[in-house]
């Protein structure tokens, strides 16, 4: 399997497109929020930093980031391909990135930028509801990505939370981002030859879209 990079503003379902592609084929999806969000809780300095920026929809500093993202692509479960969502966030992120996969002899894949209307944006974050307990990503707006039952994760009966940074406040600040530092990414890796670009409207013609440029890719 190839090692696949999610480019995309938030919202644009990177998420959700990552849970089908794990459960469909066993990728390992890193969310580098999720990785942010799991190492906040311990008590440290670093988590203190992590927190602070986090809630303001900022981008966490560059070596708290490359040091988790270094640790999370080394542990072997990552061996047979990953899926990254939400990293790199800016050129600086990407020109470490390439300098890790160097490092661990690992391929870069594919780059798929996911697109959609900037009016949809906002409603699919804020019906955004996480599981505490598992990660899991519902949206209580979509009757696709409901939970069953309102308020709990259908696969390990967590309780589901509206993430702390999902404010409107904290939204217009991490899309702002995305189209400063981000977006500049998407010359970045069609310049390197492995960009694609798919339209993320409806999960299910975005997912037989993936699966054909991955078969592709397989060959
Ligand atoms: P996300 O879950 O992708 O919406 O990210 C939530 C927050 O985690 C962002 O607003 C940042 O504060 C932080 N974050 C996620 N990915 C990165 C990254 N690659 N670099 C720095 N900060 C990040």
């Amino acid at each position: 399997m190839k090692n696949v990079i999610l480019l995309a503003v938030q919202g644009a379902g990177k998420g959700s497109l990552a849970q089908v592609l794990k459960s469909k084929y066993g990728y390992v999806n890193i969310s580098m929020g999720e990785v942010l969000r799991n190492a906040r809780n311990d008590g440290s300095k670093r988590a203190e930093i992590i927190a602070e920026y986090q809630d303001k929809g900022m981008l966490v500093p560059f070596e708290i980031t490359m040091e988790l993202m270094k640790e999370r692509i080394s542990q072997p479960d990552c061996e047979n391909g990953y899926i990254l969502d939400g990293f790199p966030r800016d050129l600086a992120q990407a020109e470490a990135y390439d300098k890790i996969l160097n490092d661990l002899q690992k391929d870069i894949g594919v780059v798929i930028h996911l697109t959609i209307p900037e009016e949809l944006i906002y409603e699919r974050i804020s019906g955004r509801r996480t599981c505490r307990n598992c990660g899991k990503v519902y949206n209580i707006y979509s009757e696709k990505f409901m939970p069953k039952e309102e308020g709990i994760c259908d696969d390990c009966h967590g309780e589901l939370y509206q993430r702390s940074d999902d404010t409107e406040e904290a939204i217009q600040k991490r899309v702002e981002t995305y189209f400063r530092v981000t977006a500049p990414l998407i010359d970045y890796y069609k310049e390197k030859g492995v960009l694609h670009e798919v339209p993320s409207i409806d999960i299910d013609e975005t997912v037989e879209a993936v699966e054909k440029i991955l078969g592709d890719q397989n060959d």
